[in-house]
């Protein structure tokens, strides 16, 4: 029989020319208490490759923390991944692995960082503990070399005094230290793939910047590729090579990063990008996109964005849009592609 451990190793072997990670049609479902099925995340596809950036961008309720949560099956019930869903990770289907096998997975070769390190930190144990028991359940390290790799990663990560504050617990520590905590148990296994879910949503702004720092410093250092979920636009321009623009369960832009801040092509991209206040730009009032993402018990026929869209024509109503090319790795679900002559601002969408 197979053992767990040789269905594993040697994960580099895996075709180097395939994508460390691919996913394909990915769909997850919740049943509601009412009966309704909402459709979170709905036929998503896309790919990261070693060492790449590749930032997932959205609104609230687009499905982007789903389709994070998804990649190593952590959606919990009631929420389920549909059949036909299909996620590969350096030559390896994440989706029927067994759980024992995907356990060896998460952490030491994909890794998570999530919003909030103070609920995803066990409050009774000390910092230096956590990440030292990654390295216990990955390894066959002793305690001592474990808890010298977790001071040696903590000193990594910029944290001060290591020795010391690797004794201390969570809520001794502030809120930076705390998410600096995060990134060293994520990276104390040196993961292929870190997969940040708003890594920075909880920091003041200049412990914002100070991580995204660090984490460009760690994935430049340690060559691992970061999926990055964010719906802050400035994280994208600082961090991305790619991007992948989310709206109501679907990708609706894919593009290299210089092409979706020269020429977004999705009026949704659009309208994000103008969202965001610009320095040394005089704007008497912010531009907002009109309305909110509808429930993903309920989308919308036709184009999902149409009642939002300053663009939307009757085909939009009836047809939904797919995934178009607009240029090299550049793609959006838009029927302005096909008729860019319709790229004309409906008088009464405008804010
Ligand atoms: Fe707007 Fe129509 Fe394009 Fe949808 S398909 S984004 S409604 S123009």
């Amino acid at each position: 029989m197979t053992s767990i451990r040789s269905q594993l190793t040697p994960l580099s072997d895996a075709l180097h020319d395939s994508p460390l990670l691919s996913v394909q049609s990915l769909s997850v479902f919740f049943r509601t208490a009412g009966g309704a099925v909402a459709r979170a995340v709905d036929g998503v596809s896309f790919t990261v490759d070693a060492g790449e950036t590749v930032c997932v961008v959205g609104e609230s309720g687009c499905g982007k923390s789903v389709t994070a949560m998804s990649l190593l099956r952590l959606v919990a019930p009631p929420g389920k991944i549909e059949p036909g869903s299909a996620i590969r990770f350096d030559g390896r289907d994440l989706l029927t692995l067994p759980d024992e096998a995907l356990r060896d997975i998460r952490g030491q070769h994909i890794a998570m960082i999530f919003q909030e390190p103070s609920t995803a930190l066990n409050p009774v144990l000390t910092v230096g503990s956590q990440v030292a028991e990654v390295v216990r359940v990955h390894t066959t390290a002793s305690r001592h070399e474990a808890w010298q790799r977790a001071v040696e990663m903590l000193t990594q990560v910029g944290i001060a005094d290591p020795a010391v504050r690797a004794k201390q617990y969570p809520h001794e520590l502030s809120g930076g230290m705390r998410q600096r905590v995060m990134i060293a148990m994520a990276l104390v296994m040196h993961p292929k793939l870190v997969i940040a879910d708003e890594p920075t949503t909880a920091l003041d702004v200049t412990i914002q910047a100070q991580i995204l720092e660090l984490l460009r410093e760690m994935r430049a250092k340690n060559g691992m590729a970061l999926l990055l979920i964010t719906h802050d636009l400035g994280v994208v321009a600082e961090m991305a090579s790619r991007v992948i623009v989310m709206y109501a369960g679907r990708v609706v832009e894919e593009a290299p990063v210089s092409a979706l801040f020269s020429a977004a092509a999705h009026p949704y991209t659009e309208g994000l990008l103008a969202a965001v206040p610009r320095l040394g730009v005089e704007q008497t009032r912010l531009t907002t996109i009109p309305g909110t993402v509808p429930p993903s018990t309920d989308w919308p026929t036709g184009c999902r964005f149409r009642d939002r869209c300053a663009y939307a024509f009757d085909r939009c109503a009836i047809e939904e849009p797919t995934l178009l090319q607009v240029g090299s790795a550049h793609r959006a679900r838009c029927h302005l592609i096909e008729e860019p002559e319709r790229r004309v601002p409906r008088a009464d969408r405008l804010t």
